[in-house]
């Protein structure tokens, strides 16, 4: 397993609609290599163009309880099939916009199909902060980011801001 750099917005990558995984046995390593990145960062989701890889997969784990074991899940080519009318609002952050974070409203409920690494057609109903933390997921294989459902003057401010923060990193 190896650590990816995770991309900073703005990023063009991160803008792009990513295209769909045709054999699962070939993103093993990448799936590995983002749970590990993920665990380290910490956060509780990955997807593949947060390190510049334009495909549909991503990584989530979101046990928060001390000591609870792991749950590691990939998702290959997830697909929101439903979701509830219902809303829930939870403050949102991204390892590609470090340091923000923001309420923002979503479904209380999805239903998810995808593909498994071993092939399997799976599906699931997710609640709570797994539900949240699905949908920023699959955003970003959309070429969304959280910060696309703030006011125009609040994502310009947190742009330059990240801007200036990858100005910083590179000349460190
Ligand atoms: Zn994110």
């Amino acid at each position: 397993m190896a650590l990816r750099d995770i991309l900073i917005h703005p990023d063009p990558r991160l803008k792009t609609v990513a295209d769909p995984v045709s054999d699962p046995s070939e993103v093993k390593k990448l799936a590995e290599d983002m749970l590990e990145t993920m665990y380290h960062a910490p956060g509780i989701g990955l997807a593949a163009p947060q390190v510049g890889v334009l495909k549909r997969l991503l990584v989530m784990d979101c046990i928060k309880e001390e000591g609870a074991p792991p749950q590691p899940m990939v998702l290959i080519n997830p697909e929101i099939v439903w979701s509830s009318e219902e809303k829930n609002v939870y403050e949102e952050g991204c390892l590609s916009i470090p340091e923000i974070y923001n309420d923002i409203e979503r479904p209380a409920e999805v239903e998810i199909t995808w593909t498994s690494l071993e092939g399997a057609e799976q599906s699931a109903k997710f609640g709570g902060l797994w539900a949240t933390c699905v949908q920023h997921e699959i955003d970003h294989l959309d070429g969304k980011l959280f910060i696309d459902y703030l006011k125009p003057l609040r994502r310009q401010m947190i742009t330059r801001k990240m801007v200036k923060l990858k100005r910083e990193r590179a000349r460190a």
